[in-house]
């Protein structure tokens, strides 16, 4: 999820200069940023399996995702929007006056309640950029989560957090949030990306043909 003007992460993304530089470096060097995937790739509609076994696997899927999550920038990411179909959630919600990174992970995330009352939040996505539209979701939800030690826990979301929760966990069973506004607006924005993504696979060969000796 994008957050368009209700957080910015240039703060974050932007350390103080007195931060162990050689530390921040040698960090950033063992992780790598995926390539997200862009609507209309059908890999988004994929649902997610579970997560099994917190094993090295998933711990370096959760780096790659946070890396590939501030790069983009963004606030959420799902793994399924680099190509892992698994139920890997990574978000981050701290707000720009925040100098401190606050990312939280939620494996196999599930939502246990949601409220009757609903909130309305302008919405983005890393998959669908620079698109923003209004979306109705329950304001309040509980959601069950394993943390990156296997450990149970359950956190009573509201605001950000709760819309947030629900617009990852949606990526996590192939939903987009395109697919809660009106028919008439998510035609308009999918032929919009499908058109795009045809016009750059056409642009990719003519370069490759180019590139032939
Ligand atoms: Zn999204």
């Amino acid at each position: 999820m994008t957050g368009s003007q209700k957080c910015s992460l240039s703060s974050v993304l932007c350390p103080p200069p007195d931060i162990d530089r050689f530390g921040a470096t040698a960090y950033i060097a063992a992780m790598a940023v995926r390539e997200i995937l862009i609507l209309p790739d059908k890999r988004l509609r994929q649902v997610s399996a579970p997560v099994k076994k917190i094993d090295a696997g998933i711990r370096k899927l959760v780096e790659d995702m946070f890396e590939s999550m501030y790069d983009a920038p963004g606030i959420g990411l799902a793994a399924v929007q680099v190509g892992t179909p698994k139920r890997v959630v990574t978000m981050d919600l701290s707000k720009k006056e925040e100098t401190e990174k606050n990312p939280q992970v939620f494996i196999n995330p599930e939502i246990v309640w949601s409220s009757e009352e609903k909130a309305t939040y302008e919405e983005g996505c890393l998959s669908i950029p620079e698109f923003y539209e209004e979306v109705e979701r329950s304001a309040q939800v509980k959601v069950k989560y394993l943390d990156l030690e296997g450990k149970t826990h359950q956190v009573e979301a509201n605001g950000l957090l709760a819309t947030c929760l629900q617009h990852e966990i949606d990526h996590l069973n192939g939903v987009l949030f395109i697919d809660h506004i009106s028919k008439l607006k998510r035609d308009r924005v999918v032929k919009k990306f499908t058109k795009a993504a045809k016009r750059a696979a056409t642009e990719g060969r003519r370069a490759e043909v180019g590139d032939d000796p």
